[in-house]
């Protein structure tokens, strides 16, 4: 049995923020520690929720930092 957890286990932080962009401009976005993912372009918030990012545009938060 392939256990799910261990998909990407030598992959760092930094490494998958790399991996992430913005589904709606495909930019990169930043992590706002405790808040969830900021893309600047946008000025969209994808929120963590259950510690799971949200990326789903329609979910998204206006961001103005
Ligand atoms: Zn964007």
């Amino acid at each position: 049995m392939p256990d799910p957890r261990a998909t990407s286990p030598s992959l760092s932080f930094k490494e998958l923020l790399d991996l992430l962009a913005c589904p709606k401009c495909k930019g990169t976005v930043r992590h706002v520690e405790g808040r969830g993912f900021v893309c600047e372009a946008c000025r969209l918030l994808y929120a963590i929720e259950d510690e799971i990012p949200n990326f789903l545009v329609d979910d998204a938060k206006p961001w103005a930092g």
